[in-house]
C-alpha cells in the first residue's frame, strides 16, 4: 500500500480550550457510532420526536417547532433569516461583534433593507436603546446575538421579545455559543426564533444547528411556502407572501418534514441526530441549573486565575460570557508563539481573535464537556509556565 492511502484518522488528544469547538462528550461520540436507520423507519421518526421534546427543554420553550437544522450553527442562522426576511423587508440588527456583522452580511444577501444598532465591540445594548431602534426603524425583523464569542460578551435579552412584538417585529437570536452553558430562556424572553450549535456548550461536534420557532413565526413562514416550481403563491392567491429564497433552508418545508406529514425534504443527518439527542440527554440529566452553575464556576476561576497571573482580562465583568474569557496579550509577548507552545508542549488549544481584537487578546474557553475545574487549572498552569518561558514579567502586562 502506497502513501496515497494516508493514515487512519487518529487525532492527537488535544484539550480544546478556545471559543469552540470544545471536546465532545464520550457518550455523544458513542451515540454517533450507532447504525443508520431509514429516514421513515418508525424507530427513526421516534428518535426525531424525542429529539424535539428534549430540545424544548434545552431551549426552555413550549414551541412545537423545535428541531434540528442539518449544517453548522451558521446553517441555523441562515435558515432563520432566509425564512423570516422577505426581499426588501426592513431588518434591525444589533451589532457589537463579529457575529452581529454576520447577521447583516446574510441579511444583505436576502436584499433586506438593513438598519443597525451599532455598538463598540464588547458593549451591550440597553432595552431603551433597542426600543429606540425599533421605534425609529419599525423593522419587520429584529436580529441579535446572545453570546458573541468574538467579544466574549453576552447581551441581556430579558424583555426584548415583548418589545419586538409590541413594535410588530419578529425576533431572532443566535444562541450558538451560550446554549447549554448560560440560560437561553426562549419563552421568558419571548423571542420568536432561536438557533444554536452543538460544538460550544452542548458537548457535541460541529455540524448540527438546533432551532426553535414560535407559532407566530411558523405561521408566517408557512404563508411563504412555495407551492409549485416557478409559481409564487402571490401569483395565485392574493395576500400571500413571496416564497422563501432557498430550498435547503426553507423552514416551512423543513417543518413539514419534522411534522406527522413527514414530507421528505432532505435526509435527516442520522448520526448527527443521534449525537444531538445524546447531547441533550447528558445536559438534562445533569440539570439546567447545575449545568449553568458549572460553567459560571469555571468561568470565574478562569478570570480569577488569569488576573492572579498579572494579566488583564478583556471586557466588562457584568456582561462577560461565563464560558469564554478574553485576556489581553501582554505587550512584550508574541501571542501566536504562545498559542503554538501551548499546543505543542501541553496539547492545549486556546483561541486567537478577530477584527479589532486580532492580535490583542486570546480567547480561552471552558465549554460543555470542558467546563471542569481540572481542565481550567491545567490551562492556567500551562499558560503560566509558557509565559514564564517567554520572559513575561507581570508588571509589563498591558493595562
Ligand atoms: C461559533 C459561533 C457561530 C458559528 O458556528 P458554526 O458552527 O461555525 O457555523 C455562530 N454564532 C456564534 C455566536 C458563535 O459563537
Amino acid at each position: 500500500m502506497g502513501s496515497d492511502f494516508f493514515g487512519e484518522i487518529d487525532p492527537p488528544q488535544r484539550l480544546l480550550m478556545g471559543p469552540g469547538p470544545a471536546n465532545v462528550h464520550p457518550r455523544v461520540l458513542r451515540a454517533m457510532s450507532a447504525d443508520v436507520l431509514g429516514q421513515f423507519d418508525p424507530e427513526m421518526t421516534d428518535y426525531m420526536n424525542q429529539t424535539m421534546a428534549l430540545y424544548r427543554q434545552v431551549f426552555m420553550t413550549r414551541n412545537r417547532w423545535t428541531f434540528l437544522i442539518d449544517g453548522t450553527a451558521r446553517a441555523g442562522i441562515e435558515a432563520a433569516l432566509t425564512s423570516l426576511i422577505e426581499p426588501g423587508a426592513r431588518v434591525l440588527i444589533l451589532r457589537g461583534g463579529r457575529f452581529g456583522m454576520l447577521l447583516s452580511e446574510i441579511a444583505e444577501r436576502l436584499d433586506a433593507d438593513i438598519r443597525t444598532v451599532d455598538l463598540e465591540w464588547g458593549e451591550v445594548a440597553t432595552l431603551a436603546q433597542i426600543e429606540a431602534g425599533l421605534a425609529e426603524h419599525r423593522p419587520a425583523v429584529f436580529a441579535a446575538i446572545h453570546g458573541d464569542t468574538s467579544t466574549t460578551t453576552a447581551q441581556p435579552l430579558d424583555g426584548v421579545g415583548a418589545l419586538c412584538a409590541a413594535y410588530g417585529a419578529m425576533s431572532y437570536v443566535d444562541a450558538t455559543a451560550t446554549l447549554g452553558g448560560m440560560p437561553v430562556e426562549t419563552d421568558k424572553w419571548g423571542i420568536d426564533v432561536v438557533s444554536a450549535g452543538l460544538q460550544k456548550c452542548m458537548g457535541g461536534p460541529p455540524g448540527c444547528a438546533p432551532i426553535t420557532i414560535s407559532d407566530r413565526a411558523a405561521n408566517f413562514m408557512a404563508a411563504r411556502r412555495k407551492v409549485e416550481s416557478g409559481i409564487r403563491r402571490a401569483d395565485i392567491a392574493d395576500g400571500d407572501r413571496p416564497f422563501i429564497r432557498s430550498n435547503y433552508f426553507d423552514l416551512s418545508m423543513i417543518m413539514d418534514y419534522w411534522s406527522e406529514k413527514r414530507l421528505n425534504h432532505h435526509t435527516e443527518a442520522t448520526s448527527m441526530l443521534y449525537g444531538a439527542r445524546e447531547c441533550a440527554r447528558v445536559l438534562l440529566q445533569e440539570g439546567l441549573p447545575a449545568r449553568f452553575e458549572r460553567h459560571a464556576r469555571c468561568g470565574a476561576a478562569m478570570t480569577e486565575g488569569l488576573r492572579e497571573m498579572g494579566l488583564e482580562v478583556y471586557g466588562q465583568d457584568a456582561y462577560r460570557m461565563t464560558n469564554v474569557t478574553g485576556v489581553y496579550i501582554p505587550a512584550s509577548i508574541d501571542g501566536e508563539r504562545v498559542r503554538r507552545r501551548m499546543r505543542e508542549d501541553y496539547q492545549i488549544e486556546i483561541g486567537t481573535a478577530f477584527g479589532p481584537l486580532a492580535g490583542k487578546i486570546w480567547r480561552i474557553g471552558a465549554m460543555g464537556y470542558n467546563a471542569e475545574m481540572d481542565k481550567v487549572r491545567r490551562t492556567l498552569d500551562a499558560l503560566r509556565l509558557t509565559l514564564a518561558q517567554e520572559g513575561f514579567v507581570p508588571d509589563q502586562a498591558r493595562p
